[in-house]
């Protein structure tokens, strides 16, 4: 804009009633934070064509405030979110709002409420801002391994499992015990904090060696509780094993111990708590969102200071 068309407008906005201000402050806020969430989203140049992961593209124009590219092999167009979980998603004014959001844990009435955005949208976005986030963790553990098995109450499986009432029972398991209901899930992680959450089907020992192998290193030195299922695996696996009598009291031996995972686990159990606290009756979780619910904690589990800022959680969203 001209200089002489600047100051008229400045002269124009000196004429604005209280309530036209707020209007006028509300519009620059919402264009700021779109340009705020389209950088973000540029922040990464895409290194391939999303439809041929050709490399030979070039610039072609904007669309939707968006930089446009056009593939010279398959002579397609693409932009940084082509092919991304985030691709379909609009209002993206809220985008790095909601990347903040999901940085505090928030639940889905306080996103709702704190973005004027309806309850389905806050959920839709959640799973498809995690949807990459949720696959990042440790990929080797190193010297000693804590691991343990945690159970997770499954809920209704539908689509919308967050939004309609999960079960008649108000969230306890109907059987006793480990059952059908209940999603086993192996909790790892090292001294270091290095932490990795495998969803598994079955505690057989050969499931649980199969899922651990990746995990560990022959001259990793695994700590667990009494469960024979994993003493198992860890024969199967070869590696030194300790396992620990919590249940008959005995905390440490020595260095073996698995105070680090099991502080862990009731620190995720916490705040899965507090995050449905809004639905009293929904305590069990879709298993096919579990992962998204286990990576996430994963981010937000991090040394105080050292949490992503909103703009590298939507990178992270993005680009995984
Ligand atoms: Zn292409």
């Amino acid at each position: 804009m001209k200089q002489p068309k600047l100051h008229r407008l400045m002269q124009a906005i000196a004429q604005l009633s209280w309530r036209q201000r707020r209007v006028l402050q509300a519009q620059l806020a919402a264009l700021q934070a779109r340009e705020a969430s389209i950088e973000a989203i540029e922040s990464q140049a895409p290194g391939r064509c999303p439809h041929c992961s050709g490399t030979h593209f070039v610039k072609n124009g904007f669309a939707r405030g968006l930089q446009r590219f056009l593939c010279r092999g398959c002579t397609r167009t693409f932009n940084a979110l082509t092919g991304t979980p985030l691709s379909k998603l609009h209002l993206r004014s809220k985008w790095l709002a909601y990347a903040r959001a999901l940085d505090q844990g928030l639940s889905i009435p306080q996103v709702a409420r704190l973005l004027d955005v309806a309850w389905s949208t806050a959920f839709r976005w959640r799973h498809r801002f995690l949807q990459l986030p949720s696959r990042r963790q440790a990929c080797a553990l190193h010297g000693i391994a804590e691991v343990d098995e945690s159970y997770f109450l499954e809920s209704c499986k539908g689509q919308r499992a967050l939004l309609r009432q999960a079960r008649r029972r108000g969230g306890k398991a109907s059987k006793r015990g480990v059952s059908k209901e209940q999603v086993p899930v192996l909790m790892a992680r090292d001294r270091a904090g290095a932490t990795a959450n495998i969803i598994v089907a079955r505690t057989s020992a050969a499931e649980l060696s199969a899922a651990l192998a990746p995990l560990l290193p022959k001259d990793t030195v695994l700590c667990t509780d009494s469960s024979p299922s994993l003493a198992a695996a860890a024969q199967l696996l070869g590696v030194q094993h300790h396992s620990i009598n919590v249940s008959a009291g005995i905390r440490v031996d020595g260095p073996w111990h698995v105070q680090n995972v099991n502080a862990y686990v009731s620190r995720l159990r916490g705040w899965m708590r507090r995050l449905r606290g809004w639905m009293r009756r929904f305590k069990g979780v879709a298993t096919k969102y579990l992962a998204s619910y286990l990576g996430w904690f994963r981010m937000l589990d991090c040394a105080p200071g050292s949490a992503p800022q909103p703009a590298s959680v939507l990178a992270l969203a993005i680009h995984g």
